[in-house]
């Protein structure tokens, strides 16, 4: 059901001009989902994204923006639908991001995300890539219940705290009482967290004055060992009340075992400032995967799903094939989950990563497993891996875990002259990882494409390239 996307550059490069206005309406049919799993048509040959449309469906759109290249519009009516459209179970899922497949059945998502490998491919056509094989995707077998932090924004809306996510493409803030691809504890104490936060009328943040205290609230649980953290992200070093908040969070919600705050002053939409603060508990949760324990910082990452996060690093062990002789080099390690997974199949494990606390965790996740041979370090993959090669070290093993942005080109030429025999590459952005594959594919030839499903419900793909050198 999901049409190749072969010809793109040549459909809306040779389009005709269309006289078409915002708000016009005409019957659309949908050909395939884009790698943001809005539906996509052609209006007189012009692209037209159609966010919640699914293929095979005829919609009646409203244009909602013109564009010399695309068109968007939002769905009016359907006049014939999928037989894979079901009913989403969250009542704002077309409204906010994260929810975009909620209404498409599981089986199709599953397959639309190998797809997405597929189309990624033939934009950027790296060597041999019509012959990779590309897996079918790893799903859930309960895609819903499965996130481990819910990172919610908190304003004030019509005289209440409302804690939730932005109306896609604006800043209205719609609040979320229930959500069902969140771990349930994460969003019982969310609630419960926001209910204490209004009784003692705690300032919230007001974006246009720029004013106020609380801004987000973060609620990570360790599935391992149910720990909860919860963190503030405030304006301000201030939190009013701060003694009758922790009071009544230890009374009424005794599974949270860490509080912490995090203070962000900037108008920016990061969420995260430099400075955390040590509010009660213990100062970080425990997580733990397979047998090994993991200490967890509130800024340091860590994969969302733990039920897949299990597949996807057995997967990566399998595609790397380790030898006990070899050296493994852990890039884009946060606290070090995949390096000491694998370190008792290693002679050494060496690791990186950009984030402090992050790093800090990881060479005490090292200890506290009794692993002997493994070490992070602070600072970037493509700074870092450069230099230990220039000091001499030897990587048989190499595995990158990059974020969305994929590889820096300084990294790939050390990877390409480093030449390591074994290497995968874990992405979570298949565009990124094509575009990568480009130059890469000059000293590598990609033995398989394992997709495994990390977010359901979502256009994301995460996905295990196991590489051959040539
Ligand atoms: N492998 C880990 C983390 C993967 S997420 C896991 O499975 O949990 C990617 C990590 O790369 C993040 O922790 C991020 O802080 C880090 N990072 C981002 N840019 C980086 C860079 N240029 N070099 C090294 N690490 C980086």
């Amino acid at each position: 059901m999901f049409k190749k996307q072969t010809n793109f550059n040549h459909r809306t490069n040779n389009h005709q001009p269309v006289e078409v206005n915002i708000g016009d309406r005409f019957p659309l049919t949908i050909k395939r989902l884009g790698i943001n799993g809005e539906g996509i048509g052609y209006y007189k040959r012009k692209i037209c994204f159609v966010p919640h449309a699914l293929p095979d469906e005829v919609v009646v759109v409203e244009v909602t923006e013109t564009n010399t290249h695309f068109l968007r519009g939002k769905i009016h009516s359907i006049r014939q639908a999928s037989e894979y459209r079901i009913e989403p179970r969250d009542s704002y899922a077309n409204e906010v991001g994260g929810f975009e497949l909620e209404h498409l059945e599981y089986s199709q998502q599953l397959k639309f995300k190998r797809d997405l490998i597929q189309q990624s491919l033939e934009k950027f056509q790296p060597r041999g890539f019509k012959h990779y094989e590309i897996k079918p995707t790893i799903g859930m077998e309960n895609p819903f219940e499965y996130r481990n932090k819910a990172q919610f924004q908190v304003r004030m809306v019509a005289d209440h705290v409302a804690a939730g996510l932005f109306k896609t493409g604006s800043h209205d803030l719609v609040d979320l009482p229930t959500c069902a691809v969140q771990i349930p504890i994460t969003m019982k104490v969310m609630r419960q967290v926001v209910k204490i936060i209004e009784s003692l009328a705690i300032p919230i943040y007001n974006e246009e004055q720029h004013s106020g205290i609380i801004k987000t609230l973060v609620v990570r649980v360790a599935q391992g060992t149910d720990e909860v953290q919860l963190t503030f992200i405030t304006n301000s070093p201030k939190l009013p009340h701060k003694r009758e908040l922790l009071d009544q969070i230890r009374t009424q919600l005794p599974e949270v075992t860490s509080i912490m705050q995090n203070i962000n002053k900037g108008e920016s939409p990061l969420v995260w400032g430099e400075q955390t603060v040590h509010l009660a508990g213990k100062e970080a949760i425990t997580e733990t995967i397979g047998p090994l324990k993991f200490r967890l910082s509130a800024r340091a990452f860590l994969q969302l799903n733990p039920t897949q996060t299990k597949i996807l690093y057995s997967e990566t062990a399998k595609a790397l094939d380790l030898a006990p002789t070899d050296n493994l080099v852990d890039a884009y390690a946060g606290i070090g989950t995949i390096g000491l997974t694998l370190a008792h199949q290693v002679a050494q494990v060496r690791g990186m990563e950009v984030i402090q606390e992050a790093v800090d965790d990881a060479n005490f996740n090292a200890q506290q497993n009794n692993i002997n041979n493994a070490s992070y370090e602070v600072g970037t993959a493509e700074e870092l891996l450069p230099k230990w090669l220039d000091d001499g070290f030897f990587i048989d093993a190499l595995v990158v875990d990059p974020p969305r942005a994929g590889l820096d080109q300084q990294l790939i030429e050390s990877i390409l002259s480093a030449r390591p025999e074994k290497f995968v590459y874990v992405s979570c952005n298949p565009s990124t990882l094509a575009r990568d594959l480009v130059s890469l594919t000059n000293d590598y030839k990609v033995a398989y494409m394992q997709p495994v499903d990390m977010m359901p419900q979502t256009p994301k793909c995460e996905v295990v390239v196991k590489l051959i050198r040539l």
